[in-house]
């Protein structure tokens, strides 16, 4: 509400000429007759009068108003009330009917007060934008569609256009109208009496509207107004080769339905562990046992790849742990930077039980070898630490290993 020219405004009270404890009726009155007076559409009317004595009479003839404006005056009063505010619940149609004036909605006969701003532009800069949220859903995959790549059925749940309304919220016929509790601003403003420190007015989203300021007429059946349903609906995610486990993939709109925009679906991948296969990046690792002959002897061993297995050439004389690498074996790079490689970790397998003949052939070839007699070499290994039996099956020793490669 602009102040008159002075920068002051008129006590409300004076303005109508009644006392500051004149009854709603006195205030009807007083105002009737300077209504009668000073109307634009009347012989020697007065916008500008008119005006001030139609705040004033929206003020105190409203008694929750009446009352924030005798408690705290002109100054408090505009902290809380805008001039839309002031005019909103006033109800002028009962005096005007009287004069012969057929407006029904004060916001139409004092719109021109608000500098030119009529309905559709308060409405515009109001209306919310109804954006669908983003879903993140997780998919698992073992490490061979990782390693190829996967065409994946997923189900989600999403809310969807209304396939009553088309996504209009309401029945046929039906249409907007302005939120009552709001009066279209799509906010509400509460005052609030803060101890010792005055008072302060907060503003928050209109719950009935949702903050759109408009609320709909003969709501859609299916959907209740909102436009949209809830959708169990299976989808096919096409997985890239080369995704790992955190790879999010981002399935444009495909989140929740919004009028104004659609959500997007994430879909965040879980790569399973594979019972053989340890995946570092796009490198791969197995352990391969092979017998206490084949190391010494050297020999040729199938070992197993991502799809099938390969002929691998283990030499002579392999100690235990090493680290033989298959190259391009391993996880196709996301991004097209080739493959990784297949590392494969030789375990000699020594025997537990043994029949008398292998004992003895042991002991054999213990004596041809260079080594300190078997009997020896027993009696400084008592000394020594136990070997933990599940060593070989430790995946920090593998790691170890294979970042020592
Ligand atoms: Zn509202
Ligand atoms: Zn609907």
């Amino acid at each position: 509400m602009s102040d008159n020219k002075t920068g002051k405004k008129r006590d409300y009270y004076d303005v109508l000429g009644v006392s500051r404890n004149a009854t709603e009726k006195d205030i009807k009155k007083a105002y009737r007759r300077l209504a009668m007076k000073y109307h634009p559409d009347r012989k020697g009317g007065d916008a500008e009068k008119f005006k001030e004595i139609s705040e004033a009479y929206a003020v105190l003839s409203d008694s929750e108003k009446r009352r924030i404006y005798d408690q705290y005056g002109h100054a408090g009063f505009n902290e809380r009330y805008s001039a839309e505010d002031i005019f909103r619940d006033a109800d002028f149609s009962d005096i005007f009917k009287e004069f012969g004036f057929s407006f029904s909605d004060p916001f139409d006969i004092f719109s021109s007060f608000f500098g030119g701003m009529g309905r559709g532009e308060r409405r515009r800069a109001r209306v919310n934008q109804d954006i669908g949220s983003d879903l993140e859903y997780q998919l698992d995959i073992s490490l061979e569609e990782a390693a190829k790549g996967v065409k994946k059925e997923m189900i989600i749940n999403h809310l969807v256009k209304c396939s009553r309304c088309q996504g209009k919220g309401y029945e046929h016929g039906g249409g907007y109208k302005e939120c009552p509790y709001c009066h279209g601003t799509g906010r509400i403003q509460q005052v609030r009496r803060i101890g010792g420190f005055g008072r302060i007015m907060t503003s928050s989203i209109c719950s009935h509207c949702h903050g759109t300021g408009r609320i709909i007429t003969k709501p859609c059946n299916r959907c209740n107004g909102t436009g949209k349903e809830n959708k169990r609906e299976k989808i096919i995610v096409t997985v890239p080769p080369g995704v790992d486990t955190g790879s999010t993939l981002r399935l444009a709109g495909m989140g929740d339905y919004g009028r104004d925009s659609s959500g997007d679906l994430f879909v965040r991948i879980n790569v399973k562990r594979h019972k053989q296969f340890e995946r570092r990046g796009d490198d791969i690792l197995i352990e391969l046992p092979i017998s206490f002959a084949q190391a010494v002897l050297g020999a040729e061993v199938k070992v197993p790849v991502l799809f099938g297995s390969v002929k691998m050439k283990i030499p002579p004389g392999t100690q235990p742990n090493t680290l033989f690498k298959l190259k391009g074996q391993g996880m196709p790079n996301l991004y097209g930077n080739g493959k990784g490689d297949e590392y494969v970790r030789v375990m000699v397998d020594v025997p537990k039980n043994i029949t008398r003949k292998q004992k003895e052939l042991i002991k054999e070839f213990d004596r041809l070898s260079n080594h300190p007699s078997l009997d020896e070499n027993l009696k400084t290994r008592s000394k020594t630490k136990k070997p933990d039996s599940k060593r070989s099956h430790d995946p920090n020793l593998i790691k170890r290993l294979f970042n020592i490669r």
